[in-house]
């Protein structure tokens, strides 16, 4: 369109620009830049390109799994079939049920590394999250609805793209019904969350408060399709170990007559039947053992005794410690239960003074600690290489 002052007017946006910035027109129509990059993110918006080429074989999940996490191999089997036909489901649109995931585990055995791991290994979005924030609605905390909006987030607001990622709810555990509930501004049985949980998670059109916080009724909401978001929930369940150690699949309802079965014991912890009945999978991780440990300390890939080594490469200083240390190191970790947490516990207090005093020289040195270092507590010695 061609107005009186000679400058073209873009048909769609109606700004007007000289001749020059028009880059395309037909008859009567023109269109500016700008609203060509609009159209174009719009028409793009929700492409799924990048799930076509998701390489979706447990197979190849399991083998990049192998990467990040050691151990729980059972796990890592049954996450690679489970995700592989969540995304299945999705791509070729497949009338299959969602399948979400309950992992249980003791704390540090791997269950947040594996979902994280899971994420990138997709490349989807991810959000995390603790249960024991979330409140049912009108109590005080969260909502549970914000655990969405921090997907979107994560997302970079492309709703599209969440819609496909994966949220990790750790401490679900915490949340078991107690009985009486004995606070009026704390729903302290976690029942009310287990039940707002429900909506969520079985797959619904959710509303979602675009700046999080709570729900206010004259508020616009962001609409969010929670079908095709895999949810893996996770607790410590201590205590669940009464259960057949065997039974460690989620075989929902399919042993009714077997006593101790993990289904019954989930429920019988206080995860109510309506919220188990939506989390398919139920995937029983084992502590760590000690050679686990050992391997979490020395892999090559991004272990963490490889971490620390490379923050003292940057300073010109190479770390040695004796298989003896790192022996006993997994030792010590195994006693305290807390799995891979304490691995990182325990050597964050042996490197403390090494991080503290390590400053970059011209002159390359080498620390070495031995079993004398973290027994007796003495200090590690320093030479030059
Ligand atoms: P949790 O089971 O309590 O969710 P995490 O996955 O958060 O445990 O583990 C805590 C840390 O311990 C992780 O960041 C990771 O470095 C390490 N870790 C735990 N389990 C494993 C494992 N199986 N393989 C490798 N590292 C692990």
């Amino acid at each position: 369109m061609e107005n009186n002052t000679n400058k073209l007017i873009c048909s769609f946006c109606g700004s007007d620009y000289p001749r020059p910035n028009v880059l395309l027109g037909l008859d009567d129509s023109i269109i500016c830049e700008n609203c060509i990059e609009l159209y174009h993110d719009i028409i793009n918006f929700g492409n799924d390109e990048e799930y076509e080429s998701f390489d979706i074989n447990p197979k190849f999940i399991f083998d990049e799994l192998n990467k990040y996490v050691v151990g729980q191999t059972k796990a890592k089997k049954m996450l690679s079939v489970a995700v592989s036909n969540h995304y299945k489901r999705i791509k070729y649109n497949l009338d299959v049920e969602k399948a979400n995931v309950l992992l249980i585990g003791p704390t540090g055995c791997g269950k947040t590394l594996l979902a994280k791991s899971l994420a990138k290994i997709l490349d989807v979005p991810f959000a995390i999250c603790d249960a024991t924030v979330y409140t049912e609605a009108g109590y005080v905390g969260e909502d549970v609805e914000n655990i969405l909006l921090r997907l979107l987030q994560n997302a970079n607001f492309e709703i599209n793209k969440a819609q496909k990622g994966i949220v990790f709810i750790d401490e679900i555990d915490k949340l078991a019904r107690k009985g009486e509930n004995v606070s009026i501004t704390k729903d302290v049985s976690g029942e009310g969350v287990q039940n707002s949980l429900l909506k969520i998670i079985e797959g619904n059109i959710i509303n979602i408060p675009p700046h999080g916080g709570r729900k206010h009724p004259y508020q616009e909401y962001i609409k969010f399709d929670t079908s095709n978001v895999l949810f893996i929930l996770a607790g410590a369940f201590d205590g669940l170990s009464s259960c057949d150690k065997t039974d460690n699949i989620g075989l929902l309802k399919t042993s009714p007559n077997k006593k101790n079965n993990l289904y019954d014991a989930v429920i019988k912890y206080g995860i109510i039947p309506e919220l188990l009945g939506r989390l398919p999978i139920v995937v029983k991780m084992d502590s760590l053992t000690i050679d686990e440990l050992i391997r979490i300390l020395t892999s090559p890939y991004n272990g963490l005794i490889e971490q620390y080594k490379s923050l003292l490469q940057v300073d010109n200083v190479t770390l040695r410690i004796e298989d003896s240390v790192i022996k006993s190191i997994a030792d010590m970790a195994y006693t305290t239960q807390g799995g891979a947490r304490s691995l990182k516990r325990i050597l964050e207090d042996i490197m403390m003074d090494i991080m503290f005093e390590s400053v970059k020289e011209e002159q390359a040195y080498e620390y070495i600690i031995t079993n004398d270092t973290i027994k007796d507590h003495k200090k590690y010695q320093k030479i030059q290489v």
